[in-house]
């Protein structure tokens, strides 16, 4: 593959995360491509493969694995409050909702006569894929 200027690349990154923030669900790469696509942008399945690994790694970008084990991608945004699953090893996040967590929250400040409260809940361990990658 014949090296490309380190600027065009920046530009298909920004591109993948505007068309993430637009979209504002999960979506697989190859419907993010499309949609890439559509827009008038070049940029080939592995650029958005690659762009994606490192938004991922960087961690502006969650990650699911749908009921076909299929990756979907969506950006984290902070203003949605959400947790999340993250592997230590490959730094893919999972996003986690759950109403129970905010309950206990609540509950917990409620408890202590607290205001204001908030918190961050994030788990951190090894995704099934890095796991069966070391055995
Ligand atoms: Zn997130
Ligand atoms: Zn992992
Ligand atoms: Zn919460």
């Amino acid at each position: 593959m014949k090296a490309r200027p380190k600027r065009l690349i920046t530009q298909q990154r920004t591109d993948t995360v505007q068309a993430l923030e637009e979209a504002n669900v999960f979506l697989t790469a190859q419907e993010l491509h499309s949609v890439l696509k559509s827009s008038g942008s070049k940029a080939g399945l592995s650029t958005v493969y690659r762009s994606l690994e490192y938004l991922v790694e960087a961690g502006n970008v969650d990650v699911i694995r749908d009921q076909d084990n299929v990756a979907r991608y969506r950006m984290c945004r902070e203003i949605e409050h959400h947790h999340h699953l993250r592997c230590r090893e490959c730094h893919r996040s999972i996003e986690l909702v759950d109403p129970q967590i905010e309950e206990w929250a609540k509950k917990m400040a409620r408890r202590h006569r607290f205001t204001n409260v908030a918190h961050e809940v994030e788990l951190v361990g090894e995704c099934q894929d890095c796991r069966s990658a070391t055995k």
